[in-house]
């Protein structure tokens, strides 16, 4: 096939995929958030994104084999898709932030991969009915949701930490669509998936190693992959095969738990790009990513600034309600810290970096009421001037005025998260978000107004 240079190419259904936790397999790991909005109707219908096998259930690495479902008829539509300007329904969040002015996962995933990958190959490639070689080089591994915490944007489908939590918070949320958004349905069995998917399926394995010598990067995010045996297993079989020097790993980390074992393996791999999950600063961090202790957060960070060159550090925010007013607070401590490595320039421009919360919907920034939105805007507005008076000028010949000014990742970045969260009115969900957080403060002991009170005034919103 020709390359087509369609303006709606993304290059990952070529060369990745992603698991879900419980084994599903699915486009990329952002995919699924492209249903969620302003209410529960999912304009494409429930888990878009979840590669379906042909008798329309979820393809699962529980009992699907992965050659297969590569290329099956969901991934094969995509793809084609894809080379005839047609926005796969999988992919319509990507298009929906790009509208917003905010660089989507697709544009700079693709800018990434064509330095390193042969596009035209790619798609020459590519057979009329979307078919690929299977030749994986990029693979996002989530190994069941084991994790130490229970973030408020997290549930048990991702954090087993979430269980009892789940079991206390469900049956008391009278809000109809807010109970269809918290649903666990058969503790996240149905379709034949597992939390055990890895342990399950030895033909798993078998098929991954086959790809490993084409294997560029391997990715590793929740449950928490620093306290996943099998994270460590799969690091070591790299190792004995002899291409861990070809493989670049990459993480999105809580960062709680980093013992010397993953230093000592991190060695042997040709580099380690290690995203820190942190939402904001101190006891705000600690409610949102619940029960973490900010002194844990800093100490951590403060070890990761003083590792070898090879491994990256940077901070990854989820922007969501709890955090968006406070990101400039946030960017004003990184800023403080003077890390040696960790989202250091060009690294996101200097600052930290964000990605959104979609899922769940009542927590995403298009919710607040509109004069929310404003306030927030209007302290954002105060910050960019306060960025360029204090910290344009100190690029120390590492970048100028204009160079910081000017960053797709700083200033600009921050712009398009506001235009983003003012690109659509979601505050019918206003409600959802208040009987959420209420009925988790009780569960928790914790108290919203006291930990945000710039955003108490919220707990008064009427629809
Ligand atoms: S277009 Fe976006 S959602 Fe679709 S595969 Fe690419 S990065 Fe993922």
């Amino acid at each position: 096939m020709e390359n087509t240079q369609s303006s709606t190419f993304c290059i990952l259904p070529w060369i990745h995929l992603s698991t879900r936790p419980n084994g599903h397999m699915r486009v990329c790991c952002t995919a699924n958030a492209s249903s969620v909005g302003a209410t529960n109707d999912k304009v494409y219908g429930g888990e878009v994104g979840i590669l379906k096998n042909d008798d329309g259930k979820p393809a699962n690495f529980n009992h699907t084999d992965l050659q297969v479902a590569w290329n099956n008829n969901y991934m094969k539509q995509v793809r084609l898709d894809m080379l005839n300007d047609k926005i796969p329904a999988s992919c319509t969040k990507c298009f929906k932030e790009e509208a917003a002015g905010h660089k989507s996962k697709r544009q700079w995933e693709t800018a990434f991969w064509s330095k390193q990958v042969d596009v035209n190959k790619l798609i020459e490639d590519t057979e009329a009915d979307g078919s690929v070689p299977p030749m994986l080089q990029y693979i996002d591994l989530r190994m069941g949701t084991k994790c130490n915490l229970k973030c408020v944007m997290c549930s048990p489908h991702d954090s087993s930490l979430w269980v009892s939590d789940w079991h206390e918070l469900y049956p008391e949320i009278e809000n109809p669509s807010l109970k269809e958004t918290m649903q666990w349905p058969n503790a996240g069995k149905n379709d034949g998936a597992s939390y055990n998917w890895h342990l399950n399926n030895p033909e798993f394995w078998t098929q991954l190693y086959t790809q490993i010598p084409n294997m560029k990067q391997l990715y590793f995010a929740g449950g928490e992959p620093t306290i996943i045996e099998h994270h460590y297993k799969l690091l070591e079989k790299c190792i004995e095969m002899g291409y861990a020097k070809n493989i670049q790993l990459r993480y999105n980390s809580n960062g709680i738990e980093l013992p010397q074992r993953l230093y000592d393996l991190w060695e042997h791999f040709g580099s380690v790009r290690f995203h820190f999950s942190i939402d904001s600063i101190f006891e705000m961090n600690d409610y949102i990513r619940f029960p973490s202790k900010w002194e844990t957060i800093e100490e951590n960070l403060h070890i990761l600034d003083k590792t070898s060159k090879h491994i990256e550090v940077t901070i990854a925010c989820a922007v969501q309600m709890l955090n968006m007013y406070y990101i400039p607070d946030f960017i004003k401590w990184k800023i403080n810290q003077n890390f040696k490595k960790i989202n250091i320039w060009p690294l996101g421009a200097g600052l930290i970096n964000y990605h959104f919360v979609y899922h769940p919907g009542h927590l995403n920034v298009k919710v607040f009421p509109q004069y929310f939105k404003d306030k927030i805007e209007a302290k954002y507005n105060d910050f960019y001037q306060w960025l360029e008076d204090n910290v344009a000028d100190q690029g120390n010949g590492l970048y100028s005025r204009s160079d910081f000014i000017n960053a797709e990742y700083g200033i600009k970045r921050l712009k398009g998260m506001v235009q983003f969260m003012q690109s659509e009115d979601w505050s019918v969900r206003m409600p959802e978000f208040l009987e959420y957080i209420e009925k988790l403060d009780k569960i928790r002991q914790t108290t919203f107004v006291r930990i945000f009170p710039d955003m108490a005034e919220l707990k008064e919103f009427r629809l």
